[in-house]
């Protein structure tokens, strides 16, 4: 019997399991998905906001500035990039200038420190790229910019070491209340029972909290396409740059990314299915066009990738965190739209101390470590450093991914690391495999190689993204000797 159990391994899921490994809480994450950070937590801007934009009172208001001023320590605490470059919102009509003044006045309320209204001069000395039409700017110094998902699995990363229990690919089918109040969770690889439970399932948050039986909420899915854009673009922005919200968002922005490239997007579209992130032609059309009027010097033919991921927008306009009122010990942490990933080490402290209000006994753990082990970066060191490190370990020496400059020894650090990568897109997720320009052209059989040996399974069982996602068919040979009759 678990004390916890936190269904979905997402910023949300994981920040919680993070928080809650600091007390001797016997606890266990499920996640459907065969690694950590395959739902909104991968497909989103990445920016850490300042807080100027939730409506003052709410939850997302309250917790996006709180969470905003805990990364530094964080980030320091998980060794994970994180860089506050400041965010502005550029006003390119003199309409748009009460609105700039409604976000600063609104971020004032909210207790956002270290905003102020740029002029025009002031705003091309920040960025020289910027449009010629844009007029002014709220610039807010203290946004910032993360990897998601490096931070996602970092934080399960340092919960794991910390005690808690993952298990992936485990998809919730029923959660049952029993006589005595805790729960049975029935799941495709069997029963967990828990007294507690922390419903972090994203878009699906509403499935749980049905099968569960709680007061009732609907959680629609809001698509955002974006472009990732070649490393050779990276210097035409230096902040994250956004036009003036409309009410279905926060508009196209432009933004540079913690390893160097251009980051555009997001679309909004309301959509009605949960499962559905695929790109469309008109979307990315879109994405380069808005991205095109804030900083024309775009390139469409840099685009290296593009992604969709979908915001779980609630009925009302706030998050979603609290305690059933009809089942006790079922505590919510959904509708997370954004400011969910700022949000998410405030949430993480909400959620656990609902818990702790509704009985959960948290004894401090004497042995708690809110450090991870160090990650080694190759291509950050000094060239003496570099030598050094081949020295000891001379799979440093072999660089597999030419385009991110990764090597073996950090792909095998990456498999054998607590809840280490099990395909080519874990892989990918943590140390950034076929990130780069060419897109896993010339390192995928290498590094799937590697994957088999490490993981010891036959290179045929190789999946890009676990279940059935397989990457070889067979060994050509043998398939054209069977068809010979050989
Ligand atoms: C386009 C877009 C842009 C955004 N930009 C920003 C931004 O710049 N800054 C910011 O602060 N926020 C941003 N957000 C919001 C942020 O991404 C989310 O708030 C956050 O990722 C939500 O995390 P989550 O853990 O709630 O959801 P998820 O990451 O979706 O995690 C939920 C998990 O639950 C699992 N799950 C679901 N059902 C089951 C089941 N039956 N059994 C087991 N597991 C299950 C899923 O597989 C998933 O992994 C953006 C969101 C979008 C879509």
């Amino acid at each position: 019997m678990y004390d916890l159990i936190i269904i979905g391994g997402g910023v949300i899921g994981c920040s919680v399991a993070r928080e809650i490994s600091h007390y001797q809480v016997k606890t266990l994450v499920i996640e459907k998905e065969s690694d950590l950070a395959c739902g909104t937590s991968k497909s989103n801007s990445a920016i850490i906001h300042a807080g100027y934009d939730p409506d003052p009172g709410t939850l997302k208001a309250r917790l996006n500035v709180e969470g905003n001023s805990m990364y530094s320590q964080i980030c320091n605490e998980l060794d994970i990039p994180f860089r506050r470059i400041g965010s502005l919102v550029v006003a390119f009509h003199d309409e748009d200038i009460p609105t700039l003044e409604k976000l600063h006045h609104q971020g004032m309320e909210n207790g956002v420190a270290g905003m102020k209204i740029i002029n025009q001069n002031e705003l091309r000395n920040l960025e020289p790229h910027i449009a010629k039409e844009a007029l002014m700017a709220l610039y807010a110094q203290s946004a910032g910019i993360i990897c998601p998902f490096t931070l996602t699995i970092a934080m399960a990363e340092n919960a794991a070491q910390n005690g808690v229990d993952f298990s992936l690919d485990t998809e919730v089918t029923a959660i049952d209340v029993c006589p005595d109040g805790h729960f049975s969770i029935l799941t495709n690889r069997g029963r967990f029972e828990s007294k507690y439970v922390v419903n972090a399932a994203g878009v699906f948050g509403e499935t749980m909290n049905n099968m569960a039986g709680g007061e009732p909420f609907s959680i629609r899915p809001r698509k955002g396409e974006y472009c990732i854009l070649d490393k050779a673009q990276g210097y035409l922005a230096n902040t994250t740059i956004f036009t003036v919200p409309t009410k279905m968002g926060k508009g196209i922005l432009v933004s540079p990314t913690v390893d160097g490239n251009l980051l555009i997007g997001p679309t909004a579209a309301d959509i009605d299915d949960k499962e559905d992130t695929a790109t469309t032609a008109e979307g990315l059309q879109q994405v380069i066009d808005g991205a095109r009027r804030l900083v024309p010097g775009i390139q469409a033919s840099k685009i290296i990738t593009s992604f969709a991921g979908l915001r779980a927008i609630p009925d009302g306009d706030d998050f979603i965190i609290r305690s059933s009122k009809k089942i006790k010990g079922f505590v919510n942490a959904v509708g997370i739209e954004s400011p969910g990933l700022t949000s998410a080490p405030a949430i993480a402290k909400m959620v656990r101390q609902i818990l702790m209000d509704k009985g959960l006994l948290c004894e401090v753990k004497s042995q708690f470590t809110p450090h991870r082990k160090p990650v080694v970066r190759f291509r950050e060191l000094s060239a003496a450093e570099q030598r050094n490190l081949i020295k000891k370990n001379p799979s440093y020496g072999k660089v597999i991914c030419r385009c991110e400059t990764i090597t073996e020894g950090e792909i095998i650090d990456a498999i054998h690391r607590p809840l280490g990568a099990r395909n080519l897109d874990g892989l990918k997720r943590r140390v950034r495999t076929g990130a780069g320009r060419c897109q896993g052209s010339f390192c995928t059989p290498r590094v799937a190689e590697i994957l088999a040996r490490e993981l010891q399974i036959p290179i045929e069982q190789v999946t890009k993204s676990g279940k059935a996602s397989y990457i070889l068919a067979g060994k050509a040979k043998e398939q054209q000797m069977a068809k010979r009759g050989n």
